[in-house]
């Protein structure tokens, strides 16, 4: 009997301007690639061809918005002596869909952005290499930052472009996202096997080879070919 029920808390999921419309993208849930560049796979130790891509959630609520030309600040995180930086490019889902076949998981696609997988690389690794979750390592408070949302009908679909991130004024990370493993519509169709997607799920579709330490204090700037700049700094 759920009816003219107020809720207790005021509780709002993060909205995400998008480029050229005047509302936003409410993000509902993040999903996360893992080891989804070869190069990326290699240097955590694992081979890429024997290794699948698989799938990893953080919390609505570890969404950073980073507005254009604008300069964030953050807390550092706790409890991690190695804090890594993971520029990803970010999907946004604008219909849902379970079951989707490949031909037609881009279908699927509201829009784009550009995000960080930030990382306290030694929580993930200290629970990967003991068989537990690697929330502690990934799904932390402010662990997701995110540009604003380019629009499919006007970006076209994105399946090249170089992504990349500088820490500090140098460059860290520098790809290009045509060395996904799994494409964009892969990646889709395989995660709708899992769960029914809904708009506004997001995805991030993996990080490039080059991850590593920030300090307190560092600004990251990250970088994607045809997006606005992203930029953060911790602590
Ligand atoms: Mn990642």
């Amino acid at each position: 009997m759920a009816t003219n029920m107020t809720p207790l808390f005021d509780i709002h999921n993060p909205e995400i301007p998008i480029v050229g419309e005047s509302h936003s993208f409410p993000v509902r849930r993040v999903y996360c690639v893992g080891r989804n560049y070869a190069a990326h796979a290699r240097e955590m130790g694992f081979d890429p061809d024997r290794d699948p891509p698989f799938f990893f959630c953080k919390p609505a609520s570890a969404i950073v918005y980073c507005p254009p030309g604008e300069a964030v600040d953050c807390p550092y995180p706790v409890k991690t002596s190695n804090f890594h930086h993971e520029i990803e490019l970010v999907v946004a889902i604008g219909s849902s869909g379970k079951d989707v076949p490949i031909a037609q998981a881009n279908e699927l696609i509201y829009g784009y952005g550009l995000g960080l997988d930030m990382t306290r690389r030694d929580l993930q690794i200290s629970m990967r290499d003991i068989g537990r979750p690697w929330e502690i390592g990934k799904a932390f408070d402010n662990g997701a930052p995110l540009g604003q949302i380019y629009p499919r009908s006007t970006t076209g679909l994105i399946e090249s472009g170089t992504i990349a991130v500088s820490v500090g004024g140098e460059t860290r990370q520098n790809s290009n996202v045509t060395h996904l493993i799994w494409s964009i519509p892969e990646i889709i169709s395989n995660l709708s096997t899992l769960f029914e997607l809904q708009s506004g799920d997001i995805i991030y579709t993996g990080t490039p080879d080059g991850v590593g330490h920030v300090n307190a204090g560092e600004q990251l700037i990250g970088s994607m070919q045809g997006l606005a700049d992203i930029s953060i700094t911790y602590g």
